[in-house]
């Protein structure tokens, strides 16, 4: 004999009862027990119908007609037309009667315990007929046996305790003698030994199940659902949870005690006795292999077998100096609780006894404090004890196994892990059996809790990374097209797995959870909601998602003051928009601060030389002793692009405009030609080495012409070049008299920074430097007279993108 338990997840609707009935057709046992659960969501609906009757609502009748179209529109699909008038009325017949029950809560405004069992046991009392005519139709020799007659209970509504004596006997009778082969039984609901409805608690089908199970002595009991077994974690959570292929018996019940909801925790006692097998099979993926839980534990292989979690969580916290070394209060303390029907789902005891912290369902939060208080009220009086604390809004999150007890450094990584990613831990607790630890978060924090714990724990060698791009010209949308093209790679070789979840421009914005196609960003981009940087900052605190990323290729004021924001949230912030690290020293260093503080990188490789390694090599220079003793280089790509190109067949506009038009320059190329740019890049550099130096700081040798600086749009400016053509070219030719280039050079030494336009000879280091090209000679203690050059392009968006995308890649490793 075989028992298999279907939960409303498989019989929300005619098409998935074909299904579950393939499923008991393939059943090879001798005999197959069916315990059917309400119509997905039923029982929810039916005590919300019953909550409102209560208070007088009328918009109960509403939704009581939805439940009744949906069970007799059920029946009209799976029951052909000449068998359906009996099933038709004895359905309308019990929809009558649960009518008459709401109609009556409804007059006296008023539900007990009692009424409200009574009412939500027609969700299994419907199910159970309709399935089981059902399978009497389809030839199935099929019976259905009324579990209220099977399942005997006290009379305790809302979660009845079974009276397994009489069950078991009941059970061994009626089903073992029944001639047919199947056998349809409600899940959930059971009467008291004087015939009173009961139900065995939210969920409860799953235990109905195991206690026919045992009582007949299956060889398994079959659970039936919409997932292919317990994962690794809930996987409508964690998307990279997976199906766990066997569980010890005490396995499956810490995760299922701890919220892993696909097993109702007092399922497993009744089987684990006699030693029942329990499998989790898909409904609809029945050649899954699922989850088998039998008693043979997990003591080899991994150590962390899933991770699971409850949420609606609260702690109270009693606490005094009364506590210490008096006997006996926290007896008190459990014992009130207990006997107001709380339970206590985790506790941790300071060992200086001072307090005692336990977590309570938040439902039960407010009785507690009641009770707890009254409890204490004599210790309370006289200030020995406190006034209960209670806090809300909580969740519990728990690392379970078998193995977990013969390892080291389990809770360390746990609570790093959290610690990196940002997650508050209000109170741990460890299991006396050390097959959990535990840790009380906030429920806003528990996706990302799962997931960063679920990548530490099952996914050891990949990191995902969450990305969210503002600016999407020039650069940013090379910077999409590489990290499109390079998926794979990175998957692959490096176990980065990135994610692009939110794109902006100025103008619109667009959000992904599951990651924006970077085959389609322009057009979903688009289509996107109105651009508003509050709220693109809000969605991604929203979200809260482990290795959050904040890309900003723009080269705005008003995103940069954003940084502090999200590095303050732990998000990592990368730009190559040099005007936050160029701004007050003190913004600066407040900026690398935080990034300290909330371990969150904050990465600008790109500000100098774009995507030439220059701050990273003299980060490691300076980390590992060195010490610089003078920068000189030649930063601006767009001014050696320009100086390459001018000569006196050129004019110095056309060049400038080329330059514009083939990306070299900022947006604003007065920025490039004013020297500005070179400046923020010179004081970026001597930041990084340690130095502490403002812009006004640092000495700027104008070769532009006080008009043109003076120009407040880009058309005026552009005119302003036109006009003073002669003097560029009188520049033009005294160095090509002295035999010389034009160079823009930068220069750092001594603690001073300069910049200007230089005539550079030939046989200097930065004679030859063509196109684009950037170069930087540092000079250091340990290089101080062959300077280690760095040279190559440093300027150009797809240059501009690798930088980017490496200080990315950075994060991935970090
Ligand atoms: P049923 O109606 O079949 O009883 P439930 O909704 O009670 O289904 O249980 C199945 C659900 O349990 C899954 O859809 C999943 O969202 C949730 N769940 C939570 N934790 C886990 C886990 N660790 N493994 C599998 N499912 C889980
Ligand atoms: N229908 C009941 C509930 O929703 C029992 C179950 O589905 O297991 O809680
Ligand atoms: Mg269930």
């Amino acid at each position: 004999m075989n028992v298999l338990k279907f939960g409303g997840t498989s019989v929300t609707k005619a098409e998935n009862i074909a299904l579950v009935k393939e499923i008991v057709s393939n059943n090879k046992a001798d005999k197959t027990i069916v315990v059917v659960s309400a119509f997905g969501g039923v029982t929810d609906s039916l005590l919300k119908i019953a909550s409102l009757a209560a208070i007088q609502e009328q918009t109960y009748k509403s939704v009581l007609k939805e439940i009744e179209d949906r069970h007799l529109d059920t029946v009209k699909k799976l029951i052909s037309v000449n068998s359906q008038s009996n099933v038709l009325s004895k359905v309308k017949s019990e929809l009558n009667t649960l009518e008459t029950l709401l109609d009556g809560a409804f007059m006296i405004g008023e539900i007990t315990p009692q009424l409200s069992d009574k009412i939500v046991s027609y969700g299994e009392i419907l199910s159970s007929y309709i399935i089981s005519a059902y399978f009497e139709e389809q030839q199935m020799n099929a019976v259905h046996l009324n579990s209220r007659e099977l399942i005997k209970t006290n009379d305790v509504n809302g979660k009845a305790v079974v009276d397994f004596e009489l069950t078991n006997a009941n059970c061994k009778k009626s089903i073992v003698e029944t001639v047919h082969r199947v056998v349809v039984i409600a899940g959930f609901i059971a009467s008291s030994e004087n015939g009173k409805p009961t139900t065995l608690g939210r969920g409860g089908s799953d235990y109905t199940a195991a206690i026919l199970a045992s009582a007949i002595d299956a060889e398994v009991l079959e659970i039936w659902t919409d997932v292919s077994g317990m994962y690794t974690a809930n996987p409508k959570l964690v998307k990279q949870a997976k199906s766990i292929p066997h569980l010890s018996y005490e396995e499956a019940m810490e995760l299922s005690h701890f919220g892993a909801k696909v097993l109702y925790p007092p399922t497993i006692q009744p089987v684990l006795s006699k030693g029942i097998p329990i499998a989790i099979k898909n409904t609809f993926r029945p050649d899954d292999a699922g989850t088998v839980i039998t008693k043979n534990k997990n003591e080899k292989g991994k150590t962390v077998r899933g991770i699971s979690h409850v949420e609606n969580i609260a702690l109270l916290s009693l606490e005094g100096p009364g506590m210490v070394g008096i006997p006996g209060i926290s007896k008190r303390f459990f014992e009130v609780l207990s006997q107001s029907k709380i339970s206590v789902v985790l506790i941790t005891q300071a060992s200086s006894e001072h307090s005692i912290c336990v977590g309570v369902s938040s439902n039960d939060v407010t009785q507690a404090v009641e009770v707890v208080n009254a409890a204490f009220e004599y210790e309370i009086e006289r200030k020995k004890i406190k006034p209960v604390i209670a806090e809300k809004d909580l969740a519990i999150i728990a690392l379970v196994g078998d193995n977990m007890k013969s390892h080291q450094g389990l809770s360390g990584k746990m609570f790093s892990t959290l610690g990196k990613n940002n997650v508050n831990i209000r109170v741990i607790a460890q299991g006396a059996s050390e097959r959990n630890i535990s840790a009380i978060i906030k429920d806003d924090d528990v996706k990302k809790a799962l997931n960063s714990l679920h990548e530490a724990f099952f996914e050891e060698n990949t990191k995902q990374l969450n990305l969210f791009v503002m600016g999407v010209g020039n650069v940013g949308s090379k910077l999409i097209d590489q990290i499109f093209l390079q998926t794979n790679y990175l998957k692959n070789n490096l176990k980065l797995n990135i994610r692009v979840i939110g794109i902006s421009n100025s103008r619109t914005m667009v959000f992904d959870e599951n990651g924006i196609s970077l085959k389609e960003w322009e057009t979903l981009l688009i289509a996107g909601q109105k651009a508003n940087r509050t709220e693109f900052f809000d969605t991604i605190k929203q979200l809260n998602y482990r290795n959050s990323i904040f890309v900003d290729n723009t080269a705005s004021e008003a995103v940069a003051a954003t940084y502090s924001s999200y590095l303050k949230n732990s998000i990592s912030v990368v730009t190559c928009n040099k005007i936050a690290c160029s701004s007050k020293y003190a913004d600066y260093k407040e900026l690398k601060r935080l990034a300290q503080e909330y371990n969150a990188p904050f990465l600008f490789e790109t500000n100098v030389g774009a995507g030439l390694p220059i701050i990273d090599t003299l980060k490691h220079l300076i980390a590992s002793g060195d010490e610089i003793l003078k920068i000189q280089a030649v930063l601006s790509g767009s001014l050696n692009f320009i100086f390459n190109n001018f000569n006196s067949k050129t004019t110095f506009h056309d060049v400038v405009k080329q330059a514009k038009e083939e990306g070299y320059t900022e947006p604003d190329p007065k920025i490039d030609l004013s020297g500005i740019d070179v400046m923020r890049k010179i004081l970026i550099l001597a930041r990084e080495s340690g130095h502490e130096l403002e812009i006004a700081d640092i000495k700027n040798e104008a070769f532009l012409p006080k008009e043109s600086l003076e120009t407040t749009n880009n058309e005026a400016f552009f005119a302003s070049l036109k006009k003073h053509e002669q003097s560029f070219q009188e520049i033009y030719k005294k160095a090509i008299d002295s035999n010389s280039r034009l160079k823009y050079v930068a220069q750092f030494e001594n603690g001073k920074a300069s910049v200007g336009l230089q005539q550079i000879s030939k046989g200097h280091d930065f004679y030859n430097l063509e196109g684009s090209d950037n170069i930087v000679l540092f000079y250091t203690k340990r290089y101080p007279n062959q300077p280690m050059i760095i040279k190559g392009a440093g300027a150009g968006a797809d240059v501009t993108a690798s930088g980017i995308f490496a200080d990315i890649i950075r994060i991935g490793n970090f």
